[in-house]
């Protein structure tokens, strides 16, 4: 240390710390590596950075080492070669939206697309100049006949993630890559490990962290998953543009989630779909609607083309039931909460009314839709709970 460093003051010398580690400290966590400001070296090296480059380092809100390593990690789950981290599974959604549409193009979204994909939708289709038009999600290769010329982005959602319909999504992204369109599946479902949606086509997998990857039920993030490396920076210019960062600290907490993801996955999926069967059995149950079943629309899709379903599935109820006593159906549940997300160990519960979330007419069923979530208590107690509850029904 020179002379002149260590005649500076202390609240110098506590500010500008000259640490001194010994190198070669390895352990199995990432480190935290909270930043806003990226210190460079010299100004030269700060003059040639390339924003496309995700190896240099600029500014805390594009990447961090924390941030990078789990972008990469993701990536590597579904097969993806680049990944960019958001906020929210929204707001990866809403990225999506901001890197391929623009005042004039036209929008293709399933009609059983998770509901606030929906609203971004309408927005953008009523302040923003863009066209949206909804498609049935079971709509396959017909699709081609709804591809206008100014059509930029399509959608996908397999299964939606409520009334559960699963696409063929090879026959949709097949068309669209042979009109030019942009494909975006929201993959939240099966967290990129029941569906490999590259291997299918698709053009950009979006992700919910805050379901599985999280698990926890205690962090917001998305993700934007990409083979392509110039959807990649389209995707990540927007992201730029509208300042979307996320913290490490986030990031750091998903780290952690993400090496028992595969396992908590294989056991929501197996009590999932016991529980899913045996409410096939109720007389209380008009279908169950469960990707793995028959009873569910493009069953033989998930058949094709996926390789497992986790926890989340729906039944309808027989329409002598009315949607008051299915709200206290749910209400009574002692092990199943109300409330919204999944993805964690506690399992839930919500009644949803479809035919208003629908375009008019195209909801078959009279009875009430529940959807569950099953988390990681003991499947035995959560079928006592269910039955108990469907024997207090009246009817
Ligand atoms: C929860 C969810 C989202 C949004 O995730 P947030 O982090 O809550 O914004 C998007 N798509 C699906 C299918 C989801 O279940």
């Amino acid at each position: 240390m020179t002379q002149s460093k260590l005649n500076r003051a202390l609240q110098t010398r506590i500010v500008r710390a000259e640490d001194r580690l010994t190198p070669g400290f390895e352990s199995f966590s990432t480190p935290v590596t909270r930043a806003s400001t990226v210190v460079f070296p010299d100004l030269a090296t700060m003059r040639a950075l390339d924003w496309k480059n995700d190896a240099q380092w600029r500014y805390g809100l594009h990447a961090t080492p924390t941030s990078l390593v789990l972008a990469q990690r993701l990536a590597t789950i579904e097969g993806g070669e680049h990944a960019l981290l958001q906020p929210s599974g929204l707001s990866a959604i809403s990225n999506v939206y901001f890197a391929f549409v623009k005042s004039g193009d036209d929008v293709l979204i399933p009609d059983n697309v998770y509901s606030p994909n929906r609203d971004h939708g309408d927005w953008l289709a009523r302040d923003f100049g863009v066209s949206v038009r909804y498609y049935d999600p079971l709509i396959g290769a017909g699709i081609a006949d709804l591809i206008q010329p100014n059509t930029r982005l399509i959608w996908l959602e397999a299964p939606g993630s409520v009334t559960m319909e699963v696409a063929d999504v090879p026959a949709i992204t097949a068309v669209a890559r042979a009109r030019g369109v942009v494909t975006a599946i929201d993959n939240t479902w099966s967290a990129g490990i029941g569906f490999r949606p590259f291997d299918h086509g698709v053009d950009i997998s979006v992700q919910a962290l805050t379901k599985y990857q999280s698990g926890g039920g205690d962090v917001l993030m998305g993700a934007t998953i990409t083979v392509d490396r110039e959807l990649h920076f389209k995707l990540k210019s927007a992201r730029m543009f509208m300042g979307i960062g996320v913290s490490s600290d986030d990031c750091s907490l998903i780290l952690r989630s993400l090496p028992s993801m595969q396992l908590r996955f294989a056991e929501h999926d197996r009590a999932a779909l016991s529980l899913a069967q045996w409410l096939k059995t109720r007389p209380e149950i008009a279908a169950v609607l469960h990707p793995a079943l028959p009873d569910c629309p493009g069953h033989e899709f998930y058949e094709r083309d996926f390789t497992g379903a986790g926890g989340l599935f729906s039944v309808v109820f027989d329409g002598r039931y009315s949607a008051a006593q299915i709200d206290t159906f749910c209400e009574s549940l002692e092990l199943f909460s109300l409330g919204w997300s999944w993805g964690g160990a506690n399992s839930l519960v919500m009644p949803y009314d479809v035919a208003s979330m629908r375009s008019p007419g195209k909801w078959p069923h009279r009875g009430t839709l529940v959807r569950f979530y099953i988390g990681l208590e003991d499947a035995a107690d959560l079928r006592a709970d269910i039955e108990q509850c469907l024997t207090g029904l009246a009817g």
